[in-house]
This record gives C-alpha cells, structure tokens and sequence, in this order.
C-alpha cells in the first residue's frame, strides 16, 4: 500500500475545534494533514505548525467625512516566522473573517517556502466594504490600522503587500505611517508600493506573470502547444487580466473572461487588449463589454477547456461543481479557489491543478525582489526582475514535479510535502527557544 493511501488514523486526524467544516482553514488543515503524514511529520511539529504565531485583533476607529465616527474590525495574523520575516498581503473586505485570515496566513507560510524566498507567513485583513468609503476615509482607516499594528510590521519583522481591495496607494500610506513613527523613510516595510516611493518594476504584473510562467510549464508535460490553447479566466482584477494578457500574448485563444458584472464568453477567443481596455474606461468593469456572450459564473467554471484559471477568490470550484470541471489544467491564481473535499474529484477525472501556494507564488517573489531592492537602494530593470521571477517560478514548478512524481501525489500535495519539510527542516536546526 502506498503512503498516499495509509492516512492513519492518528492525531493527524484530530479535528480543529471551532473551525467550520468547509472554511478556508479546515481546507488548508486537510491538506497540512496529508503531507504531515507522508512526511512521518514529528507530532510536536505537527502541532507547532498547526497554530498561528501571532493573532493581533485591533478595533479601528474612524472619523467619517460627515463627522461621525465609525468602528472597524482589523486583523493580522503571524502564522509562522521561522524562514524569515513574515510577510502577506492586507485584504479589505465585509466579509473577511479571522479563520480566513488564520488560513491566508499559513498559506503564506508554505507559499514562500516552495518559492524558497526567505520569509514567513502572515495576512492582515479589516472587516469594512472599502467601495462604501471616501478616499480619505480610506487614508485614515488604512493609517489608523498602521499606527495600531506598529509593534507588528517591521522590515525585519512583519512585512505587509496589497491583497483584495488593497493597492499600491495603500501601500503607500502604510510605508509613510510607519516611516512617521520611526521618524526616517522606511520603504522596505512594506512591498508592492508605487515604482516612485521604492516599489519594484513589474511587481503589479508578477502574480499574472507567475501563473502563466507555471501554465506553461504544465502545459508543456501535458505536451499541449500554448498557441493550441483554450483558456477560461474567473476574476479580471489584477492577477486574472494580467494572465488573460499573457496567455493571449502567447498566442493562446481566451474564450471567456469574467467580473463581478458576470462571464463574457466567446469561442472564437476575446480580444484581451480591447477587453482590458474596456475595463480601464468603464469604471474598471467589464459590465456592457460587447466582444462577448453573457454567461453566468457556473457556466463559466464549466466550459471545455485546457485551461481554467481561478482568479477571484477563495471556494469557487466545490465538491458540487467540481464533477462538471471539463478543464485539463487549473492554475489557482487566486488563494484557495478550490476546497479540499474537491481535491479527489478533480484528481480522478485527470485534471492537473497548479496549487495556488505555486501558481500565484510569482506576487510574494517580486515582493521579494522589491525588498532587497528596497534595503540596497539600488533598483533593477524590469528586464531583470522577470527573467528572475520566470526562473524561481519554472524552478519552483519542476521541484514540485519531481516531488509529486516521487510520493505519487498531486502537485498540490507536493507543494504541502516542500513547503513543509523545508519549515520543519528549519525549525530543528534552530529548536524551540526557551
Ligand atoms: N497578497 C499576495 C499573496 O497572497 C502577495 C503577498 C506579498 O507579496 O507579500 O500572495
């Protein structure tokens, strides 16, 4: 019997209280299981690696552009900081929650490990719907929200990214909040910032460019051609337009597209250039873009395809959907857009997935390069930041195939199996402080 098929029934098993059945984070635990288990992963080590580091909860108050004040819930969570400082993206959403914040940042974890970049886990997230504020309000919640966690980010310590609804601005007010307080520019505590405040070139293209970098090199063990291609993207923020661009630059047709607005679909292949284009002059959505047939998100998800490419959010492909998946690849763009319990069903009918701890890895790698950047003060040209990321993310892909070819397993188990050995592997050589 393979390992793969002996889950024991030991405290691996062990179900996390308080964690809802089919939560980002009891996925994430079903898959940090499997891999503990190939692993013959040390129970205390186990255990070690199953709670986050840190949880900071912060009330964020507010003074509204009317005078009132209003309260929001913030977030950030250290899963772990053993590789390094941790780092991780800020999402500004109504429905973040801590046990998704808890999921995001452990993924984090495992993300960098696979990319070998030296940096732990961590996400920060603020309960509020950022489309119902100001641009000032805005400002202030995101300079409030600093000035509470400044005992948190750090360049040697926390380093925070943009995520969903969070951008190069919010970076900025971040850096200069933290920079006020440490009375001196500190432009390495936080990455994705705007080129002219020390952000790196080509750092808001580098989740797209990643993604694609991995499709083709899956595409390439499935032996298919790029320019033979049929490639369905979910979500047209910055990580599914950039992949759509790329994939479509490499000569592959992009049959549908999709928004909040809906998909657009067409078989004979969108114009991805005119459909960016439309979102750049319509008030950034694709609502009325006419190169395309309106469809509903199912539909969408269940086109035939060679590749599908989630890139909105988390639990989009489930154990009700996944049966009726007709894609050869999925390359997760975003962060757990398929839950564990369609893992299995996926696997059956032959679909190979780039986990997104792989596929979207190609973000936290230039947040990488922005920070070394950052602390030698010296840039490089885009040039040279994409030949760089295209390695680490081609490098990255063919360890995870070996590891899968060796064990058997997924590429998703393989990334776990990596990311989770190169942790505990660290963690023994530094031991438990005491
Ligand atoms: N938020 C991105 C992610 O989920 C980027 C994180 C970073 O660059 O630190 O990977």
């Amino acid at each position: 019997m393979s390992k793969k098929d002996s889950i024991s029934s030991g405290y691996y098993k062990e179900p996390v209280p308080h964690i809802a059945h089919d939560s980002p984070f009891a996925s994430m635990m079903e898959r940090f299981r499997f891999a503990a288990e190939i692993l013959d992963l040390d129970e205390g080590v186990f255990k070690y690696l199953s709670s986050p580091e840190k949880v900071v909860m912060v009330s964020i108050p507010v003074t509204m552009d009317d005078g009132r004040i209003e309260v929001f819930d913030g977030y950030r969570v250290i899963h772990n900081s053993i590789l390094g400082p941790s780092k991780g993206g800020i999402r500004y959403s109504d429905d973040v929650t801590i046990d998704e914040v808890k999921a995001l940042a452990a993924w984090m974890t495992w993300k960098c490990a696979v990319v070998n970049v030296p940096f732990g886990g961590a996400k920060g997230g603020v309960r509020v719907n950022p489309k119902l504020l100001s641009q000032s309000e805005l400002e202030r919640l995101t300079r409030r929200y600093t000035a509470n966690m400044l005992d948190v980010f750090g360049p040697d310590r926390d380093i925070p990214a943009p995520d969903m609804n969070t951008n190069e601005q919010t970076m900025a007010w971040i850096m200069d909040t933290y920079s006020m307080k440490q009375k001196k520019t500190e432009t390495a505590v936080v990455t994705g910032k705007p080129i002219i405040l020390g952000g790196s070139k080509g750092r808001k293209e580098a989740t797209g460019r990643g993604v694609v970098t991995t499709t083709l090199a899956a595409l390439g063990k499935l032996r298919i051609s790029p320019s033979n291609t049929s490639v369905v993207v979910q979500g047209f923020g910055n990580v599914g337009s950039v992949s759509a661009q790329l994939m479509y630059e490499q000569g592959a047709k992009v049959i549908a597209i999709s928004d909040i607005s809906g998909g657009y679909y067409n078989k004979e292949g969108i114009d991805i250039s005119e459909a960016i284009h439309y979102t750049q002059t319509h008030d950034n959505t694709l609502e009325g873009f006419e190169g395309a047939e309106k469809i509903s998100n199912n539909e969408l998800l269940e086109l035939e395809c060679d590749v599908l490419i989630p890139a909105a959010k988390e639990d989009q492909i489930n154990k009700d959907n996944a049966p009726k998946i007709n894609a050869k690849i999925i390359a997760e763009g975003a962060n757990g857009p398929v839950t564990a319990n369609a893992d299995k069903i996926l696997e059956e009918k032959g679909i190979m997935v780039i986990p997104d701890i792989l596929a979207n890895a190609g973000g936290v790698t230039v947040s990488y390069f922005e920070w070394v950047q950052d602390r030698h003060g010296y840039f490089w040209t885009e040039e040279r930041v994409n030949r760089r990321l295209n390695r680490m993310m081609r490098e990255s892909f063919d360890n995870l195939f070996m590891v899968s070819e060796k064990y058997s397993i997924t590429l998703r188990q393989a990334a776990y199996v990596y990311a989770i050995d190169r942790v505990a592997t660290t963690l023994k050589l530094r031991g438990i402080y005491a």
